[in-house]
């Protein structure tokens, strides 16, 4: 049985309306915040996110409830590095986390946590950068402030006074077959013998199957059919949700974009048994990211 995708099933109640109400927990007996500096989480010795009880300042991020409990997120990114050559040490004593914590980019250790505990950090992660990149007004320019608990962010100015929402960028990702092969590529800059689906974000004006069909066809000069939906998954890297697919190739020939993609090949379903992991050091082919919905949508082609 295969699980759903990484950094999904949160198990937190988003308690919409008690958002604009929020602060009050801040004062109660039951909180938990998780700090959150320059992009990193905090990790205690064993690997495990660290909280605190009490704010260091007014704009912790209300993300929701687990029974009385209620879960925080706060940007503490104005801190200084406690040491400047080693951000793994993060504000340190600066934010009163325990000395043991390690501040790590998601992307360094989501799969190394538990998928709801993933979710969770995804989940705040993508609200802090929405509230990094919204500071002003993107229709009047004026400062905008914290509204909703942190679920809303509104314009200063009066005469504007456009109420801004937290929002997460749609990008396609498909895995293209042909019988028994499924079509794989790499970008330039990934690990040596990474492989990965295809994906790009959609554009106005296009729907999730039409968007699948041309990032084949540029990247790939792959035409498909026959595209189905299979499962999404919340992607804040900064901001996208990616949204997976199956699709069939009509015609089977190769011609890569290599402003995208560095190569392309179509794989046999039985190489993908023998293939590396992601960070194994080695230079021979790779499946993707055990964390990323890439890896999901081969797995259940795989053994569908
Ligand atoms: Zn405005």
């Amino acid at each position: 049985m295969i699980q759903p995708p990484h950094y999904t099933g949160a198990p937190l109640d988003r308690a919409d309306h008690l958002r604009e109400d929020a602060a009050r927990f801040l004062s109660g007996p039951d909180v938990r915040i998780l700090p959150f500096w320059q992009g990193r989480h905090a990790l205690d010795a064993a690997g495990a996110p660290v909280w605190r009880r009490t704010p260091l300042g007014e704009a912790a991020v209300f993300l929701g409830l687990a029974g009385d409990t209620a879960w925080f997120m706060e940007d503490l990114s104005h801190l200084p590095a406690v040491d400047g050559e080693d951000r793994d040490l993060g504000p340190g004593t600066a934010a009163e986390v325990p000395a043991a914590a390690r501040w790590i980019d998601l992307r360094g250790f989501g799969n190394t946590q538990p998928r709801d505990v993933a979710g969770v950090l995804a989940y705040g992660r993508g609200l802090m950068f929405w509230h990094q990149n919204h500071r002003f007004c993107g229709r009047c320019g004026a400062p905008t402030e914290v509204r909703k608990g942190g679920h809303q962010r509104q314009c200063t100015n009066a005469d504007c006074a456009a109420p801004h929402f937290p929002r997460t960028d749609p990008a396609v990702i498909m895995l293209v077959s042909d019988g028994d092969r499924v079509l794989l590529g790499r970008q330039a800059w990934w690990p040596p013998g990474a492989l990965s689906t295809l994906a790009g974000f959609v554009e106005p004006g296009e729907t999730l199957e039409e968007a699948v069909a041309r990032e084949v066809q540029e990247e790939a000069g792959v035409v498909v059919r026959d595209v189905v939906y299979r499962g999404s998954q919340p992607w804040p890297f900064p901001s996208s949700l990616m949204l997976g697919f199956w699709a069939t190739a009509e015609t089977t020939d190769i011609h890569i974009d290599r402003q995208e993609l560095e190569t392309a090949c179509w794989v046999h379903r039985d190489e993908l048994a023998g293939f590396g992991e992601w960070g194994d050091g080695t230079d021979r082919p790779k499946l993707p990211r055990a964390d990323s919905i890439s890896r999901w949508l081969i797995e259940t082609w795989r053994t569908r």
